[in-house]
């Protein structure tokens, strides 16, 4: 069998956005994934591929894994053909142990690649607002580790040479070290008035920086609770701050956000929020899923003789995904669909027929079933028309079209169902208060919200995450479930519920 090859690929230090090209395009054609701590998740959306964490300190109840089991399972899984992506937090090189695996791979004759990755300082000084090197300030930088004990004898780390450093001191693994390292440098002679701070899950949505003296970090450091992942940064640059800070300005920081649609097209909502500097948070209430056999058939009977329509009708861009595969798959192509008039309900609709190089002839200003029917109206008398719909939704548009004088028929093409369990994750952060929103995007989505809180007895009087929907349908349904509506979108998409939350975190 053909060996594999190991990648190394540095995942950056938390903002997805910071992984490199090459990382991406690795990711996604692994075949196994071992990623580290501190390795983004939602990274491992770029693969479809087994991807397992490797706990190197014990998390939870998870058991710790030896750095000789890592190096040694990397070894077998390239031995047995594969292409195994080693997803480390930062850079591999920079305090992450990649050179010790690198060095068990050579040694054991596996081909491998090292791709590094943005480290956590660099991002601790773009995302906090320092820079280390501001050539007023300091004409070099270290990269320290605090990991080991600086009253230690053995310590191998020269603190009188550190105290006397031309430049900007920045400490790895230190949090826990914070006393010592503080104490040791002022002991060795650097003054205790120097700046000096410390940011803890730098470029992430809940990035917390606390700034003091460096004779005073560590009382300031214990009154503020902050946790690892974190960085100490000591030098006159941690004043630039207040010029040069921007991640915490943006809208959404520090919030969490649950984004109810399916999965697979969860990405675009998703990266928004992250641009805005929210926490993105997957909950899927609802799963677009293919037709059963019978639906298929009926469908497949439907396209075989769409010459008889005059009007083709699209709500959603599952639908158009599904009408066209299933055309596709039963050997035809868009041109049997090259007579009929397009209507669309919305932009993304509009956007899924563009991109198979269809133009829609009618779409209306908002994005609702009604707006579309009114649209549609004075078009339809004496038409045949076709609405390619889901396996369920509201009925608005075949009363309103056959009001109007036309001949709706119906085509399921794709089936839209309730997820049957929910992850336990997001129950806690709801439960905890911790998901500051969510978003509802239909009304079938609002009932399964509801039924989340009911099965899982979480009071909706105790609900501390706001509720914002896509339009006044959907939190007319919400509001029939009890659940109170924060906002409402007044573009009907996606994008407008983010804007609606936007503008109400904008007003607090
Ligand atoms: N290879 C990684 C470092 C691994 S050592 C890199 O290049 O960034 C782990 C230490 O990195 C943590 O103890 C912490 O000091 C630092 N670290 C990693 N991610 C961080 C983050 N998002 N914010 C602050 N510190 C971080």
């Amino acid at each position: 069998m053909k060996t594999g090859k190991v990648f190394l690929v540095g995942a950056g230090p938390g903002d997805p956005g910071l992984l490199t090209l090459r990382g991406r395009d690795i990711l996604a054609c692994a075949d196994l994934v071992l990623y580290d701590g501190l390795a983004n998740p939602l990274l491992l959306r770029l693969t479809d591929c087994p991807c397992e964490r490797t706990a190197r300190t014990q998390v939870g109840s998870g058991r710790i894994v030896p750095q000789q089991e890592i190096n040694e399972r990397l070894i077998m899984e390239a031995r047995s053909g594969k292409h195994v992506v080693r997803l480390k937090g930062g850079d591999p090189f920079i305090f992450g142990r990649g050179s010790e695996e690198v060095a068990a791979l050579k040694n054991a004759g596996i081909p491998f690649e090292v791709i590094p990755g943005i480290t956590a300082a660099t991002a601790a000084g773009e995302y906090a607002g320092f820079s280390f090197t501001h050539r007023d300030i300091a004409s070099a930088v270290a990269f320290v580790t605090g990991h080991e004990d600086p009253s230690r004898e053995a310590t191998r780390l020269d603190y009188k040479a550190l105290a006397s450093f031309p430049g900007t001191l920045v400490f790895y693994m230190g949090l826990g070290r914070v006393q010592d390292i503080c104490t040791q440098l002022v002991r060795e002679g650097k003054p205790g008035h120097t700046p000096a701070a410390v940011v803890c899950q730098a470029s992430l949505p809940h990035q917390q920086v606390v700034t003091s003296t460096l004779a005073e970090l560590p009382a300031a450091v214990a009154a503020s609770g902050l946790r690892p992942p974190s960085l100490i940064v000591i030098g006159e640059c941690v004043d630039l701050r207040s010029a040069c800070s921007w991640f915490e300005e943006r809208s959404l920081f520090g919030q969490r956000i649950g984004i109810t649609r399916p999965d697979h097209q969860s990405d675009d909502v998703a990266g928004k929020i992250v641009a805005l500097s929210g926490q993105p948070i997957m909950m899927p209430l609802i799963e677009i899923r293919a037709i059963d056999e019978e639906q298929a058939a009926k469908a497949d009977e439907v396209l075989g003789r769409l010459g008889d329509y005059q009007w083709l009708i699209f709500t959603s861009v599952n639908g158009v995904a599904a009408f066209f595969d299933r055309l596709w798959q039963t050997g035809r192509d868009a041109r049997s669909a090259g007579h009929l008039q397009i209507a669309a309900i919305g932009p993304s609709t509009a956007a899924a027929l563009k991109a198979r190089c269809l133009r829609v002839d009618i779409m209306p200003d908002s994005f609702r079933a009604e707006a579309l029917a009114e649209s549609l109206s004075p078009h339809m008398s004496g038409q045949r028309v076709l609405w390619a719909r889901a396996s369920r939704g509201r009925d608005v548009l075949p009363q309103a079209l056959t009001a109007a004088g036309a001949t709706v028929d119906e085509v399921v093409v794709y089936r839209n169902d309730d997820v049957e369990q929910f992850d336990a994750e997001v129950v806690d952060l709801v439960r905890s208060g911790a998901l500051d929103w969510v978003g509802l995007s239909s009304p079938s989505v609002a009932r399964q919200f509801a039924k989340l809180l009911s099965l899982h007895q979480i009071a909706q009087s105790s609900l501390r995450t706001g509720i914002a929907t896509i339009s006044p349908v959907t939190s007319a349904a919400a509001t029939a479930e009890g659940l109170d509506v924060a906002v409402e979108a007044t573009t009907y998409t996606w994008d407008g519920i983010i804007d609606a939350i936007v503008k109400s975190t904008t007003l607090r």
